[in-house]
């Protein structure tokens, strides 16, 4: 365990910290600013050597921190477990936290649907600014120290129990230690087995924001090819999704992109019971049948002799031709004018009906978040302390909640995370 010294003032702490928090994400990293803020003496505990590190992969590096759009947008897009959010958004919502940033000198930018990142484009700004405050709010920062057990006494926290066996004193325990995606980073899931055994009941852990994989090989053949403008229909027989308008990328593996990453948590949950589960691209959405039908018969008019699939690098990118016309089973040499009926109607149905069959997703290894975690009626939706241990509290993605791509699940862990802080320092 290493303390950097930046964060630590020997003469200004008292021997127990009135709060720890464990772990250094953003929800970490936030409910320690905001006991500080309050006037408690903070100790945050992290694993790692640095802060932040999955924050710092947020957004492609430019961090989507959060998002401008309104409330009723931000509870849509946590599925069920939206209006649990309702009362710490009322504390500390996107406004407020677009304002925090800003007032520590990180421009921000809204860039479509409404996204929020930093101008500089570098999730680095978030970090640091977040680090300094850290440090002006002489809040201890142990490195490389790893919690393994909170200490309790009659259902109440006085403690947590570090991997060396060192047990530090306190009676307001933030647990922030993350889902389990993206292991490397850090947030392993463990700290959430914890939380089970102490009593909380836990909702199982499956990957969400995450690619799927199909049956079908041909995605690997156009690996890194975006189709724009298409709409997807996910189906297991007896529900079906659908989805925007937007893109979808081909991967070695199958299907990616964020339409795909925004339904893929549902996905998940069906592929747990044998069922086909398909997903339909949409290739033309703006055009019925009959439209692409008409289109069709007169480009047969017009060019005659043409090959089909040079007539088709009109309507689809050249290397998604071959592939359509195999599912097609149309010969790509094939003239126009020697199409039959029946192939013509493939075709056009296919436009609107290009179906993949999804066999997995991606692992916790490239999940952009995780579905399941401590089980939200064991936390007060109010104070983000646990229903089971007193003292204790949550924030983050340890919890059952999770959101669509957009800066909603940053929201979610800095939000859950101030009102944890505040909470805790208002509990002294
Ligand atoms: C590639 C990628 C891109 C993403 N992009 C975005 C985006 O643009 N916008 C958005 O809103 N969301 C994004 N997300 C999701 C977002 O990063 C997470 O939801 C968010 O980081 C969760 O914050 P957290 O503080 O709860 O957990 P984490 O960020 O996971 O932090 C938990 C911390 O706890 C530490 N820890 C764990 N166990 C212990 C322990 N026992 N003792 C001490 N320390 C411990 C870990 O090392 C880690 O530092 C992205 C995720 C990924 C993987």
């Amino acid at each position: 365990m290493t303390i950097k010294q930046p964060f630590h003032d020997k003469n200004h702490r008292s021997q127990n910290p009135s709060i720890i928090v464990v772990g250094g994400g953003p929800a970490g990293m936030m409910a320690a600013i905001r006991g500080a803020q309050l006037g408690s003496s903070v100790t945050l505990i992290e694993k790692n050597a640095t802060l932040g590190r999955k924050l710092l992969l947020t957004g492609k590096g430019r961090c989507n921190l959060t998002n401008a759009a309104g409330l009723d947008v931000f509870l849509g897009s946590y599925g069920v477990h939206g209006p649990f959010l309702r009362d710490v958004f009322k504390i500390f919502f996107n406004a407020e936290l677009m304002r925090f940033f800003e007032e520590r000198g990180v421009a921000l930018k809204v860039e479509r649907q409404a996204r929020v990142f930093p101008v500089s484009d570098r999730s680095g700004s978030i970090l640091e600014a977040l680090k300094k405050e850290l440090q002006a709010r002489r809040v201890q920062v142990l490195f490389r120290a790893e919690a393994r057990d909170i200490a309790v006494d009659h259902k109440t926290v006085t403690g947590v129990v570090l991997a060396t066996g060192q047990q530090l004193k306190s009676c307001h325990v933030i647990w922030a230690t993350g889902g389990k995606s993206y292991p490397s980073t850090g947030s392993t899931g463990e700290g959430i087995l914890m939380a089970s055994r102490w009593g909380h009941r836990v909702v199982p852990l499956r990957p969400a924001l995450v690619g799927l994989e199909t049956r079908q090989t041909f995605p690997g053949d156009m690996r890194g090819l975006t189709l724009k403008n298409v709409r997807l229909r996910f189906s297991n027989g007896k529900k079906q999704i659908v989805s925007d308008i937007g893109e979808v990328l081909f991967t070695d593996f199958g299907v990616s992109g964020p339409l795909v990453f925004s339904h893929s948590g549902q996905v998940v949950d069906w592929l747990t019971v044998p069922h086909r589960v398909t997903v339909s691209l949409d290739l033309k959405p703006s055009l019925t049948e009959e439209i692409l039908t008409q289109r069709f018969s007169s480009d047969i008019l017009v060019s005659r002799h043409r090959k089909i699939k040079n007539t088709l690098k009109g309507y689809l990118p050249a290397r998604f031709v071959d592939v359509f016309l195999r599912q097609g089973g149309v010969s790509p040499d094939k003239a126009l004018c020697q199409l039959t009926l029946p192939e013509q109607r493939a075709l056009v149905r296919l436009f609107k009906d290009f179906i993949l069959d999804i066999r997995g997703a991606r692992s916790f290894k490239e999940a952009m978040v995780t579905q399941g975690g401590v089980d939200l009626k064991n936390v007060n939706p109010r104070t983000m302390e646990s229903r089971v241990v007193r003292g204790l509290f949550f924030a983050g993605e340890m919890l059952d909640i999770d959101g669509t791509t957009g800066g909603f699940n940053l929201q979610a862990a800095f939000s859950t995370g101030y009102v944890a802080g505040e909470s805790a320092a208002m509990r002294r």
